[in-house]
């Protein structure tokens, strides 16, 4: 029956429940020792430009090893990070951490660079945020309109009201802000427009298949489409393989971003890569062809 279904469904789920917290605690544990160690670190993934092929940008992403965990992915320990409260100290160290790395980059004669920077919920809802921003850009001395935070519909759209303010806040700071993994998370349309953003990330599920997914492309084509419309522009995540960039490039998405250019990378690969690139393109601009 239902009911003795039921029963059989929860003492299988029970267990699986109980693992799942008890690994959470584990890592709450072990990310409130690894604060401010080497344990953790920045990767850097470069986000392309269609038009030039030239690297314009950075998305700082949290690394976590463990000396008996191992790597954790950041899928996992980001989420008990936020319940636990832990990720208030820890994405402030990664917004000055990747601050400071893009000035060095800076100072090192980079061509200029946007950070993108990731910012959870509970970040975003912390009072002070816009505060504590402007003093990590100012101590760090890097332009805010460098910066590009990185929210999710999610945490525009718990509290709609509260987020406008947020961003009015940001936005008159300078700091540009994005919405990550547009177009999985239900936003009200009518918010877009009130939230002072410069930019969609159109998330990887709807570009993995869109080289022979009919539906995938019209959703691509809508959101460039009404990007347009708003003023924003576009980056795609998760580009893996020239057919997908083929068909970005055909929808008229402004930046890439995925493994087809490169993984995250340590910094210094990411300085190699982009001085790499940027000869590249040159070299493609003199025989007149894209260097993409
Ligand atoms: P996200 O912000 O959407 O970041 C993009 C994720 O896609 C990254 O995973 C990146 O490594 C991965 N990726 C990039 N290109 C490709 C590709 O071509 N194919 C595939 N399959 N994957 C690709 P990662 O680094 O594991 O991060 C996962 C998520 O964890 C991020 O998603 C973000 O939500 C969160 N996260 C990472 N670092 C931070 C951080 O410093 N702070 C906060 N709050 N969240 C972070
Ligand atoms: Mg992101
Ligand atoms: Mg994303
Ligand atoms: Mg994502």
């Amino acid at each position: 029956s239902a009911k003795h279904e039921g029963r059989n469904g929860y003492r299988l789920f029970a267990p699986a429940m109980q693992a799942h917290f008890t690994r959470q605690l584990q890592l709450v544990a072990a990310l409130r020792q690894a604060l401010g160690s080497a344990q953790l670190q920045l990767v850097y993934q470069p986000q392309v430009a269609l038009h030039s092929g030239a690297v314009v940008g950075a998305e700082a992403l949290l690394r976590w090893r463990h000396p008996e965990l191992g790597e954790v992915a950041p899928d996992e320990f980001i989420p008990a990070a936020e319940h636990s409260g832990l990720i208030v100290p820890l994405g402030a160290w990664v917004l000055r951490q990747a601050v400071r790395q893009a000035r060095t980059w800076r100072d090192a004669g980079l061509p200029p660079l946007t950070m993108a920077v990731n910012l959870s919920a509970a970040q975003f809802r912390q009072p002070g945020l816009p505060e504590l921003v402007s003093q990590v850009l100012r101590e760090e001395g890097l332009a805010p309109d460098c910066l590009e935070l990185e929210l999710t519909e999610g945490v525009a759209m718990h509290d709609p009201h509260g987020a406008v303010h947020t961003m009015n806040s940001l936005h008159e700071r300078g700091v540009r802000m994005a919405i990550d993994d547009f177009g999985t998370g239900f936003s009200s349309l009518s918010y877009l427009k009130q939230f002072k953003i410069c930019k969609l990330k159109i998330d990887r599920s709807f570009v993995r298949d869109i080289g022979d997914n009919p539906e995938d492309q019209a959703i691509v084509a809508a959101i460039v489409s009404m990007a347009r419309g708003l003023g924003l522009s576009t980056i795609s995540e998760g580009v893996e393989t020239e057919q997908q960039l083929a068909m970005l490039r055909e929808q008229g998405c402004d930046e890439i971003q995925g493994y087809y250019y490169s993984r995250p990378l340590a910094a210094d690969a990411f300085e190699a890569f982009v001085r790499a690139r940027l000869a590249a393109v040159r070299l493609a601009s003199d025989d007149g062809v894209s260097a993409n």
